[in-house]
């Protein structure tokens, strides 16, 4: 199969979040299959470094290789995309972000023909390249060149819609019959990520799971009606998990390397965790360990509420994340007050969260939705148990025999499984079953590449 992917961020090109994850490793799984893929995305400022050896194409167009010999096309615009945000900036969202992602869609189109890249799929991403869907379908509808391609559109976090002031409608180029109720209106605005779902061919998100909870109105974000009208186009498949960098058996990142046959090293990435965290060198306390944004997604809300009672078990806590001032305030003022029991980390730090992945007992994601989520498949990879609300993804990946689960959002229910989590670590032997158990899952892009093929194929078989 001919596959193009759009994207806005790619692996190891540019990324503000798992759409980059995705977008780098599964054209390289695709590859692996034999298929023939190519890679579109915005030329951001930061793309530069001579170890991607960026040749030019043509004005306005370079490239470089991933995999074995994908191309990654680069669409280029001095003045859209040669800035230090890919999104926005501290003042908040770029004000001219339709043009900018006008531009890159209307370019990665014009690409394609220019290259003679008759994609039998062009699977874009999130509401950035949701325009490429809509312009196949609109002004490019009859062109000869695309008749015979069909479209995936793989939705990441419903909560990213790409919103626009309705006056900014001209700018797409195409007839106001598109702004309605039906097609690229929400509320009086332009909706991106809605025009996406409905003019792609298929449908899906980043979990089975996930994509049930969004056509409904508790995580829909308001789009449960649109997805419903195309309910048998609307798939999940699991993100995989990079072993090429998640592996604590060759991990450059940690104390001392471990693995399945071979788990006591474990043992000295928590002392070392401890240590470097200024707690207490302690095998016998469990360890529970947070890496995330902090984001009331990802279940600050009721971890908030729930944090004094937290630190008064027997516990250490250690805390690695960005986000939400509120949240910096007050688990700043909660380290202050446990500083044996809380260790806190307001950064974004790749070693150390390697370090707290190795080094945890427990890794704490009580995320309250969660469209796929990376930390607890790579905390199982370390044999570190997550402990998790069960929704999206988390639901998907996690089950009371490798990890904890509770499934009522709300602190009291948190509270209860962490104590549980605490007696449950008292029995050591039971607990190497179960960090045993958590290691032997294997979620790696192979298996989820091979369901992305059975979604072009869906795709295919669809009528223009
Ligand atoms: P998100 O919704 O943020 O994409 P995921 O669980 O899918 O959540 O992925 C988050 C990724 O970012 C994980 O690989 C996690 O380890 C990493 N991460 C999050 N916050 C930090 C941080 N402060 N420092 C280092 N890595 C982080």
């Amino acid at each position: 199969m001919k596959i193009a992917v759009c994207a806005s961020e790619v692996v190891p090109f540019a990324k503000t979040g798992g759409l980059a994850d995705v977008a780098g490793a599964l054209p390289v799984e695709l590859e692996a299959l034999g298929h023939e893929v190519v890679i579109i995305m915005p030329r951001y400022k930061a793309i530069q470094e001579p170890k991607f050896k960026i040749q030019k194409l043509k004005e306005g167009v370079s490239y470089s290789v991933t995999g074995k010999k994908i191309k990654v096309y680069f669409i280029e615009n001095e003045a859209y995309f040669n800035r230090d945000g890919l999104y926005g900036d501290k003042a908040g969202d770029y004000k001219d972000n339709l043009d900018r992602f006008s531009c890159y869609s209307n370019g990665a189109l014009d690409l394609l023909k220019e290259i003679n890249f008759k994609a039998d799929i062009i699977h874009c991403h999130d509401w950035q390249s949701a325009l490429v869907l809509i312009y196949l379908k609109t002004h490019k509808r009859d062109d000869p060149f695309y008749r015979d391609t069909r479209t995936v559109f793989t939705i990441h976090n419903i909560g990213y819609q790409g919103l626009f002031p309705k006056d900014e409608f001209p700018k797409l180029g195409i007839g106001w019959e598109y702004f309605n109720m039906e097609k690229l209106e929400f509320y009086d605005k332009i909706n991106l990520l809605k025009g996406g779902m409905v003019f792609s061919d298929i449908i899906n998100t980043v979990s089975p799971t996930y994509a049930k909870e969004i056509q409904t109105k508790e995580f829909g974000y308001g789009l449960e009606g649109v997805l419903g009208k195309r309910k048998r186009d609307v798939f999940g498949i699991l993100n995989g998990l990079d072993y090429s960098i998640w592996n604590p058996e060759t991990d450059k990142f940690i104390a001392k390397n471990f693995s399945l046959k071979n788990i006591e090293g474990k043992n000295v990435d928590k002392a070392d965790l401890q240590k470097i965290c200024g707690l207490p060198v302690d095998a016998k306390i469990p360890l529970f360990g947070v890496v995330s944004r902090l984001a009331e997604q990802k279940g600050f809300d009721i971890l908030a509420e729930a944090i004094e009672k937290i630190c008064r078990m027997k516990l250490q806590l250690v805390i690695l994340g960005t986000g939400d001032m509120k949240y910096h305030t007050l688990l700043g003022d909660i380290a202050k007050k446990y500083p044996k029991v809380v260790s806190l980390h307001l950064k974004f730090d790749d070693t150390l969260a390697h370090k707290i992945y190795a080094g945890s007992d427990i890794f704490l994601m009580p995320s309250k939705y969660e469209p796929c989520g990376l930390g607890q498949l790579i905390s199982m990879s370390y044999g570190t148990i997550p402990l998790v609300f069960k929704t999206g993804g988390l639901a998907d990946t996690v089950t009371t025999h490798d990890g904890f689960v509770f499934d009522k959002y709300k602190s009291a229910d948190l509270i209860k499984t962490l104590e549980k989590a605490v007696k449950a670590f008292k029995d050591q032997n039971e607990w190497l079953k179960l960090m045993r158990k958590a290691m032997q899952n294997n979620f790696s892009w192979k298996e989820s590449a091979k369901d992305y093929i059975s979604l072009y194929e869906k795709a295919k078989s669809k009528s223009r």
